[in-house]
């Protein structure tokens, strides 16, 4: 890649959504970029599992609006999810808006869809530069110095850069490279519920089989499903529940057993023999928390999006908090005329306490929406018999 005076050599690891998204901010400040992405180019794919809708918030749009994506994104493809809906065992519903006063509300975005827009818009910068299939294993962060392994080839490669950016993911490693670090400190915590992803197909109408602007929540105390519309007209569902009892979900008839108690009406619209397929796919996934301090080193390293501050999900903020940190950190470019060494410790100081809090909001809306939700709106309800 050729060198452009005054305009630094940037090396992101992680093509993900953040390392996208922070790809086409540099590039627009004239900066060389060159993504390493470990595993194969999304766009060639027909699909890959995992969390196939995100809830798009206020953060993460203000970012995609910074760089001319949001209209594609929320306006075109994005569901509006205006509030929740609140599905107790006996089928009734109670619809919770997020914004009674002004109507805001929030979008379900196709998460493989988000990830090919940014690439496609990343991939138009001229100065922008994807590799695929490109495993960081080791770095010197203070030095600039990469070395991937070509998962291709089964060689490793080198590579050289001003500024390294971790957009790694939950599981970094440009983070644990930064934990061999004095005065690093970095807390990972699994909780013990882990998911399960189950899908819901669109009637016999072709049309949502619930209401389609609602985020759907089956509160059962200790386990909740939950599900988001998507632009075709079905939902991602997903079921949230301790380890102990996925483990006792082991057999056909005691998943259909399990479905007939306390979530009868998702049964029925995801049906008995889907239920069973979708269920017994892939094992349950674990869910992590990470809290770091700080999140650069010198002038030369920073970590961003989950690589930073993985959260649990449950408060739909983990991209959009991803989404934001590339817009602290454009403003930082900006006040700082690019200069690394002011921007990477401003960052650290300006991120840091707010990733550890969105952290532990998300971890406390864990129990608020698998529980509290339901008793809060039943005294509510309560409440408003006795009025
Ligand atoms: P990732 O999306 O994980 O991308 C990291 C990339 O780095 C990957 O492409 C990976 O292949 C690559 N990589 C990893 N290691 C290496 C390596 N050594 N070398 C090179 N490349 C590497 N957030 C929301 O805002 N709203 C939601 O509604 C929401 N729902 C969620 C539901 C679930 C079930 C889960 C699990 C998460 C949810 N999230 C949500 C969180 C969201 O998915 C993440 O915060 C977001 O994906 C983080 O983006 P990222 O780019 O930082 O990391």
């Amino acid at each position: 890649m050729t060198e452009v005076e005054g305009k630094s050599c940037i090396a992101i690891v992680g093509g993900g959504l953040v390392g996208a998204l922070a790809a086409c901010f540099l590039a627009k400040r004239g900066h060389q970029v060159v993504i390493y992405e470990y595993r194969s180019d999304i766009r060639m794919e027909k699909s890959r599992g995992q969390s196939i809708n995100l809830a798009l918030s206020f953060r993460g749009r203000e970012a995609l609006k910074a760089i001319g994506l949001e209209n594609i994104l929320v306006k075109y493809h994005g569901t509006c999810m205006r509030g929740r809906m609140l599905h107790d065992k006996d089928g009734n519903l109670k619809e919770v808006l997020y914004d009674s006063v002004k109507g805001n509300c929030i979008y379900s975005v196709n998460r493989r869809y988000l990830n090919v827009v940014l690439l496609d818009a990343a991939e138009k910068y001229p100065q922008v530069q994807l590799n695929f299939n490109r495993k960081l294993v080791e770095a010197d962060l203070e030095k600039g110095k990469i070395k991937f392994l070509n998962t291709n080839t089964g060689a490793t490669e080198d590579a050289e850069a001003d500024l390294i950016i971790g957009a790694d993911g939950a599981h970094s490693t440009v983070r644990k490279i930064m934990a061999r670090r004095p005065l690093f400190n970095c807390a990972q915590t699994y909780i013990e519920h882990g998911y399960v992803e189950l899908s819901v197909a669109c009637n016999e109408h072709n049309k949502f089989a619930m209401s389609g602007n609602n985020l759907h929540i089956w509160p059962r105390g200790e386990f909740m499903m939950t599900s988001l519309p998507n632009e075709d007209c079905t939902f991602t569902g997903n079921l949230f529940a301790p380890f102990y009892v996925f483990e006792k979900l082991k057999t056909r008839e005691a998943l259909l057993s399990f479905y007939t108690e306390h979530f009868p009406d998702l049964l029925r619209l995801i049906g008995e023999e889907k239920l069973v397929e979708q269920f017994f796919e892939k094992e349950p996934q674990t869910l992590i928390s990470i809290k770091c301090k700080p999140y650069h080193v010198g002038k030369t390293a920073v970590i961003v999006g989950d690589a930073a501050h993985a959260m649990v999900p449950f408060y739909a903020q983990g991209m959009n908090a991803g989404f934001e940190d590339i817009l602290v950190l454009d403003e930082l470019m900006e006040r700082y005329d690019s200069n690394f060494a002011k921007i990477l410790p401003k960052f650290s100081e300006l991120r840091c306490d707010n990733g550890h809090a969105i952290c532990d909001l998300a971890m406390y809306n864990y129990t608020e929406m698998r529980d509290l939700v339901m008793k809060k709106s039943f005294l509510f309800r309560k409440f408003l018999d006795k009025v």
